[in-house]
């Protein structure tokens, strides 16, 4: 079994305690690796080294800072199906979405290599004569990166490629039941070129080495990816603890919407991809349909008869459509919201059930779950489930499709299938999440566009596209005067 080591300033190195744990395969209970539980006092060394790297890497010029993450990007390529294979073997998804998971950091390590030669600011006229006024990105310090294990390579990537080549320096701290994929990312990136003490990583429990980033003098910003309830947390935390900037990609409770008019077959793909790929455990994850009435029955019935078809399995298989969740407390907490369903009046059309039969029994599995006649107003049409369980709510018009698709917390993908283009510039409108789809299901962003959502999704920053690069950088306004004398903005020229 292979044992993993904490990076910091450009070594591999144990836990200051010695405490280790390890990472385990969702579909079989395989032992993967063994990691260090790391606590406060390696945080302490991996912020030191950060800080001090930040010191020359901010001065590397950003052509420079480029051309090493375009290196990282061939590497991530080469080994691209390695990475994959671990990511189905320690997160569980099916292997043809690990790759797309892997293909993901690819892609926006190669869009962020770009930017080292772009990072565009702004030249503007002066309002006075003589006078200069352009702005600069420039790096914000060190930031700690925090992710969930649902996106293990992609995630940390869209936070890492951006802070990097805007000259940042990065504490890293993957979540706990991914680190595997962690320590390949920072192989890679150390093979890339990276010097040492630009990217550190540091194992252990959000408990102990999250709460030690959020707490350090040391740490600038706070790149957060997770539950709204840890978010919440998050930004408290780095409010009290020096006003730290803070980026929060929270939760969802993505809806598809499908209208009369649509093609039913078209919505069908779009929805089982949707709802049940992932095993449900993406932020973008379909969890409500919201149907007009006419066809709601045809429709449930389309759901249904596709959906109990998928097979579980252990995502290495071909034969798998649909993974394990991550550990058997998500199979329990994806069963109690089954129940509340049940008891809220849902009616359950399928599933509702963990999956103990032959093989599954090792793993942690649970039965493709769909319920109708959801109202809007039940939990399980509000509540992040994160698992693979749809709620079918039909209504009357589009407006109130709408109205029921931006009446929950949460605010990141929406999805409309019609055939009436007037009705498709509406719904884009007045969808109120910040990734809208026409015809096509609630997932499948594309990195060169932002990425996040409204309301409690975030906190108004994006992740990939440009937004990303305002994320991670600050502003400088610079202003050159060269006419020899005092010129006063806003009275010397009226
Ligand atoms: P989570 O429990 O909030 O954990 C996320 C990360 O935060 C993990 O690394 C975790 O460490 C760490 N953490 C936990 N408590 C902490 C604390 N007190 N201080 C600092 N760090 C702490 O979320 P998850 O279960 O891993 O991920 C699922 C959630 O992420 C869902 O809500 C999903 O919608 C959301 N998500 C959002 C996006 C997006 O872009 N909007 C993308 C993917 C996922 P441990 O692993 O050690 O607990």
């Amino acid at each position: 079994m292979k044992s993993y080591r904490n990076y910091i300033n450009g070594r591999w190195v144990e836990a200051k305690s010695g405490r280790r744990t390890q990472s385990i395969n969702p579909a079989n209970g395989e032992v993967l690796g063994e990691v260090p539980l790391s606590g406060p006092e390696d945080v302490e060394e991996a912020v030191a080294a950060a800080r001090e790297a930040f010191r020359s890497w901010r001065l590397v010029p950003a052509p420079k800072r480029g051309e090493i993450l375009y290196r990282a990007a061939e590497i991530l390529r080469e080994r691209k199906e390695e990475l994959a294979r671990m990511l189905t073997r320690e997160m569980g998804k099916v292997l043809p979405e690990a790759r797309g998971d892997v293909q993901e950091a690819i892609d926006i390590t190669y869009y962020m290599a770009g930017e080292g030669r772009r990072q565009f600011g702004h030249t503007v006229p002066a309002e006075l004569p003589n006078k200069w006024a352009m702005s600069v990105r420039e790096p914000i310090g060190v930031i700690a990166v925090i992710t969930p294990w649902n996106f293990p390579v992609a995630i940390p990537s869209w936070k890492m490629m951006p802070s990097l080549v805007l000259g940042n320096t990065v504490v890293f701290k993957p979540a706990s039941d991914t680190p595997i994929l962690a320590a390949m990312l920072v192989e890679i990136l150390e093979e890339a070129g990276l010097p040492p003490g630009v990217v550190n990583l540091v194992f252990g429990s959000g408990e102990e080495v999250g709460e030690a980033l959020l707490r350090h003098p040391g740490v600038d910003m706070v790149s957060f990816t997770g539950s709204v309830e840890s978010g919440v947390h998050v930004a408290t935390m780095c409010a009290q603890h020096g006003l730290k900037r803070v980026s929060l990609e929270l939760g969802g409770k993505n809806a598809i919407i499908v209208l009369e008019d649509a093609n039913l077959d078209l919505a069908l793909e779009g929805i089982l991809w949707s709802a049940f790929g992932t095993t449900g455990q993406r932020c973008t994850a379909c969890s409500r349909v919201i149907v007009q009435r006419s066809v709601a029955k045809k429709l449930e019935e389309m759901i249904a008869e596709r959906a109990a078809r998928l097979r579980l399995g252990d995502g290495l298989l071909e034969t798998t459509d649909v993974g394990p969740l991550i550990h058997r407390r998500a199979v329990e907490r994806v069963h109690r919201y089954v129940e509340i369903g049940r008891q809220e009046g849902a009616r359950l059309v399928l599933g509702g059930e963990p999956a103990q039969e032959g093989e599954l029994a090792k793993g942690s599995f649970y039965r493709p779950t769909v319920f109708a006649d959801v109202r809007p107003d039940m939990r399980i049409a509000r509540e992040e489930i994160f698992g693979p369980v749809l709620s079918l709510i039909p209504v009357d018009t589009l407006e109130e499709a709408i109205q029921v698709n931006n009446s929950v917390q949460y605010g990141l993908s929406s999805a409309i299938y019609t055939q009436d283009v007037n009705r498709a510039f509406t719904a884009i409108r007045d969808l109120a999440t910040g990734i809208v789809y026409v015809n096509a299901g609630t997932i499948g962003a594309e990195i060169q566009l932002p990425f996040g959502g409204y309301r409690n999704t975030g906190n108004g920053h994006r992740e990939a596209g440009q937004a990303a690069l305002d994320a991670y950088s600050e502003w400088k306004s610079i202003y050159v005067d060269y006419s020899g004398r005092l010129q006063r903005a806003q009275i010397d020229n009226q």
